[in-house]
Order: C-alpha cells, then structure tokens, then sequence
C-alpha cells in the first residue's frame, strides 16, 4: 500500500463575533489548512490544523505543498513512526517546531485517521481505548466582554451541556480580574470548575500575585501564566502560588514538553495535535506527563482531540474551543452532562461538509507522483 495523492486546502473562516484575548488582540477569523491521503489502492485519511487569524495559513499550505507532501508519496501510510522522522528531519533545520510542526501534524492526523478506517476502528479504541468520552469545558475568548455578556456566555455554555468553563483573564489589575472571576463562581457555584486564562501576559510576580488572588475562587488553573520560555518562571508559580498552572498549546515539540513537565513547571500539559506534531507526538507527550503523575489537557480542535483524550488514561479536561467547524460538520460533537463523546465511526470521524465550507476556500493543491494541480475559486489551472 502506497500514498498517491496528497490533497491540500487553505480556507479562511470567520468567527461569528469578534474575539479577544490579553494578548492576540481582536480576532475575526483562523485559517484552516485541511490535508487529505489517497492511496493506490483507494484508502483516505484526513486530517487538519489551524492558525490564529490569516497569519501562517498560506505558508503551512505551501511547506506541505513544497516539502512534505512529495516525502509521503509512494511511503506505506500504517509506517507513522518512519514518517514522522522522515517529515521531521526534512524539515528539522528551518523547524524544529513552528509552522513545520503544524504542516507535519496535518499529515499525520490524515494519517492516523487512515490507520484507523484500514483496521475498521474508531479512533479512540485503536489508541488505546481508555473511555469513549472526555470531560469537557467552555473555553471563552472573552476579554472584551462586560462581566454581564461575561455571564450570559457562561450561562450559554451551561445550557449546551458543559459542567466546567473557563475565562480570559491578564489585565493589570488583578482586583478587576478577581471580581469578574468572582461573578463566574458566583453563577456557576461551588461544584463546577473555573479556569482562568492569561494568554502569557503577565510577569511571575504579577501572575503569583493572582494565584493567591484566585485561591478564594476555587479557580482549578491558571493558564498561561507568563510565557512558556521562561521554565523557571513557570516553576515558581507552580510551586510558590496555590493555583495550578496549565501551559502547552505554544510549545511545538515533544521536548518543549518534557522540558516543562520535568522542571516541574505544570500541572495539566495542554497539547495540541494540530502543532506539536500531530497524534504521534501528542501520545508522546501524554506518556511523558503520565511517567511525571500529570494529566493533560488539550486546546482547540475538539472535534479530533476527543477522540485523543478518550484514548489516554491520563486525560484531564477537553477545552470547547471558540474556534469552531461545528456547521461544517456532518456530525457535530455531541456533550451530554458535561462530557464530549468520542465518535464511534471509523477513523477520526470527523467528516467535513466541503460544500458548506467551501465558501472559505482560499487555494486547493493537490500533489499526485510529482505533478501538482494548483487551484483556486477563482482560477483552476495545472500548475
Ligand atoms: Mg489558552
């Protein structure tokens, strides 16, 4: 069984509203960059990731396009370990994380997902096949929210299901930040989790201030809390404030990892399969914080990351990303009582409706034994 075709989409999808967070800014839209597999003998997988507003996007498109998608063509798609190293090499000196990270995830999401249909499992069973189901949360993008829209959006995520939500936090005072904290935990109440999250905004001491400032709130972590770079930094807000630290989804590799949880600078590992590398360096990972007595949470892309979570007996909370691709979805994530339900369909399961999406469609390449066809909605035409 060989590779023959390699299919790549960049599509541009707006948000219903505008988004904010304490350091991106306002956000309108992400780009989404779809990889599909074809083998000769007729198998497919598919898989996805994503960056923050159209910044990224087209060159994760054409590192794929360029670099990977001829490296897989005519390789056996069950061999993900040679292919990773073989993706990963390629691209180790311009990458060694980044936008290689995220092109090389998208591949190996489609080829996992592949693996999966070729041994007719879901993809939650054949990883391992822990639950079927992962505790969930509303991850709100809501900085610029009042604490009243604050509240309504809470009260929005409790009536689809959710038992856990978390807010935006980073601004310098962290009076302000404690009363809108306070008005979630007076909403929510006792029982339910609260995360707090600070897009890496803050310095140590201002986020070990905060820490003990959230204690009274019950807050289950901070996120973010000062950037990822600073392990030592981290540590100290781990080890000296009383609220645990999330932190993961701006690392893109296994070793960032295991720098941080071996340093003792996190509580919950936040991976992301669609940038440390896809669902082979996210099970890496999950070992590694398994090994440290850590459960690991993850960002974005709930749709795959379910499945991802339900597989591992070490998962903590699936976040409900703001980012979504429910309405392209043939079947949306199902939350019942809090808990998102891995698909029980072939594969990853996540099917995309091309013709609702395709509206978004930005540039379509396909890369078949050496010949590329690059098209557009505006022009096709044989590269
Ligand atoms: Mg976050």
């Amino acid at each position: 069984m060989k590779i023959q075709q390699v299919d790549i989409k960049l599509y541009h999808v707006p948000l219903k509203q505008p988004l904010q967070d304490a350091i991106h800014g306002v956000q309108r839209d992400f780009s989404l960059i779809v990889v599909s597999l074809t083998t000769d003998d007729g198998a497919t997988g598919m898989g996805y990731t994503y960056t923050v507003g159209q910044t990224g996007g087209s060159s994760v498109a054409a590192l794929l396009e360029d670099n990977l998608a001829p490296l897989v063509i005519g390789e056996d798609p069950r061999r993900t370990e040679h292919l990773w190293n073989k993706m990963w090499w390629a691209t180790h000196y311009i990458g060694r994380g980044g936008i290689a990270s995220f092109a090389i995830s998208a591949i190996d999401i489609a080829l996992w997902d592949l693996r999966a249909r070729l041994a007719r499992e879901p993809l939650w069973r054949y990883l391992g096949g822990y639950d079927s189901k992962a505790e969930a949360y509303g991850g709100g993008i809501d900085f610029h929210l009042s604490i009243d829209e604050l509240l309504r959006q809470t009260e929005g995520f409790l009536d689809e299901g959710l038992r856990a939500v978390k807010i935006k936090v980073g601004r310098e005072s962290i009076a302000e930040e404690c009363q809108r904290v306070a008005a979630v935990r007076s909403l929510i109440g006792d029982d339910k989790k609260l995360m707090v999250d600070v897009n890496m905004k803050w310095s140590v001491e201002q986020a070990l201030r905060a820490s003990r400032a959230f204690a009274d709130y019950n807050v289950y972590w901070i996120e973010e809390p000062t950037t990822p770079d600073d392990i030592e930094g981290n540590r100290r807000i781990e080890t000296e404030g009383p609220t645990p630290v999330a932190s993961g989804e701006n690392l893109h590799t296994i070793y960032e990892f295991k720098s941080l949880i071996a340093d003792g600078a996190v509580s919950f590992p936040d991976v992301d399969i669609s940038n440390v590398g896809g669902i082979t360096a996210m099970v890496k990972v999950a070992h590694i914080a398994e090994a440290f007595n850590r459960p690991v949470t993850t960002h974005g892309i709930q749709d795959l990351h379910v499945s991802c979570l339900a597989a591992i007996p070490n998962a903590s909370l699936l976040e409900i990303h703001a980012f979504r691709i429910d309405d392209f979805l043939v079947y949306p994530l199902q939350i019942v009582d809090g808990y998102a339900y891995a698909s029980d369909r072939i594969g990853h399961g996540v099917v995309i409706d091309w013709e609702k999406i395709e509206s978004h469609l930005v540039s379509r390449r396909s890369v078949s034994n050496g010949i590329r066809y690059e098209q557009t909605p505006f022009a096709d035409s044989l590269a």
